[in-house]
């Protein structure tokens, strides 16, 4: 049934998304409610960004506090948020330099920029980026042109040039896109939006060996397996294979828009400079504000352990599902970022889990896309394999 909300919205913005007939209202813990007051469990996290649920009341009172003191001041000063939550970050993903964005989409941006000043500041001639196959990186015009999408980038071409695509999870065709002006290589540890597809880890110590041994930047993007989803903090450490460069954003902020990419002090050293780039909202007062409380809690909470236990007993489950259940091919990824490949459309699955109260995603057309936050417990797990039976 179509209200206020669904008619304005549709009315008065660009049609560039097919929403699901729903209006979310609020949320609390790992549930959400629409504004009719029906209850959703929520294995979507708003697409892996709210890591820490909803209503967290630390979270809520560090949000609430810094719109009371300051919102924003732009880059020309300093800020009393922006240094301690890169210095978190920066912990957190073992790094030494960063710089925040407003987006993931942004923090791919940044990346590429880094990798192009590198190569251009050390004068190697080298321009060109080695992409994957199946890749999700962004809609702008430089997170686009290292997209493999057909139906994203087609309407836009043409793309940036020098840029190659590779088979993810296939070295030698990876090597087979290497000249001697290939600048970096960039890749998602595990694929979100291409079906929750986890690299070998032949895969990425191959690329990084590749890297080492042919002058190229490794960089990930840790948009959405990072913050934790892996068990680790961020998904090249469950690999133990370390980029020079890597995006992050989503549950960075848990909610609030915030996006970063940081490097090694190597490449530091010879990228970024002052004039090279910027932006008036990055890494303003109140965003840093929500990064700084949100890395506090994962650490308080010891999340990364937690989501090894939950998400062993969720990759179990699916497991069980995937054997009693036709539909389910196959199940797919580790922690809290698992998927499972259906026979049939996921889109058709997503929607009829709606009216039974359990907000899932897809990824591409046939896989169903688990991302939940990553306080769910095993009852909500039991929950969600009881709806997903019936829905399937
Ligand atoms: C979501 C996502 C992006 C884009 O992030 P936005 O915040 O939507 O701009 C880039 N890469 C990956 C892997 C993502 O999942």
């Amino acid at each position: 049934m179509m209200n206020q909300y669904m008619e304005n919205t549709n009315r008065a913005l660009i049609h560039t998304y097919n929403r699901f007939p729903v209006v979310f209202d609020r949320g609390e813990g790992v549930c959400l409610y629409d504004t009719e007051g029906k209850k959703y469990l929520d294995f979507a996290a708003g697409i892996a960004v709210c890591g820490l649920g909803y209503g967290n009341p630390e979270l809520t009172k560090a949000i609430k506090e810094q719109v009371d003191k300051l919102l924003h001041t732009s880059n020309l000063y300093y800020n009393t948020t922006c240094g301690n939550a890169a210095e978190a970050l920066l912990k957190a993903c073992e790094m030494d330099r960063i710089f925040f964005t407003n987006s993931g989409t942004e923090a791919i941006e940044g990346a590429l920029k880094a990798a192009r000043k590198y190569a251009w500041k050390k004068g190697t001639g080298r321009y060109e980026f080695i992409a994957m196959e199946n890749s999700f990186h962004g809609r702008s015009m430089g997170a686009l042109s290292v997209t493999e999408h057909e139906a994203y980038r087609a309407p836009f071409e043409p793309l940036i040039p020098g840029v190659k695509f590779a088979k993810f999870n296939d070295l030698e065709s990876v090597r087979a896109q290497v000249t001697d002006k290939t600048c970096a290589i960039i890749l998602e540890p595990i694929q979100g939006e291409g079906g929750i597809n986890m690299a070998d880890p032949e895969f990425m110590e191959g690329i990084r060996r590749l890297c080492d041994e042919e002058g190229i930047l490794m960089i990930c993007d840790e948009i959405q397996c990072g913050m934790g989803r892996t068990g680790k903090m961020f998904a090249w450490q469950y690999y133990g294979v370390k980029p020079d460069i890597m995006a992050m954003a989503k549950a960075i902020g848990s909610g609030v828009p915030v996006g970063a990419f940081a490097m090694t002090e190597g490449v530091a050293e010879y990228s970024l400079e002052p004039g090279d780039h910027g932006s008036t909202y990055g890494g303003n007062p109140l965003v840093c504000a929500a990064v700084e409380k949100t890395l506090e809690i994962f650490e308080k909470k010891k999340l990364t352990d937690h989501v090894v236990k939950i998400g062993s007993y969720l990759a179990e489950k699916l497991e069980e599902l995937a054997e009693e259940n036709e539909v389910v091919l196959e199940r797919r990824g580790t922690g809290l970022i698992q998927g499972i490949r259906l026979s049939k459309p996921a889109g058709e699955v997503t929607a009829k889990a709606l009216e039974e109260g359990l907000v899932i995603i897809s990824a591409r057309s046939d896989v169903i896309r688990l991302v939940p936050p990553l306080l769910i417990e095993k009852e909500q797990v039991d929950e969600l394999l009881e709806k997903l039976k019936k829905v399937l």
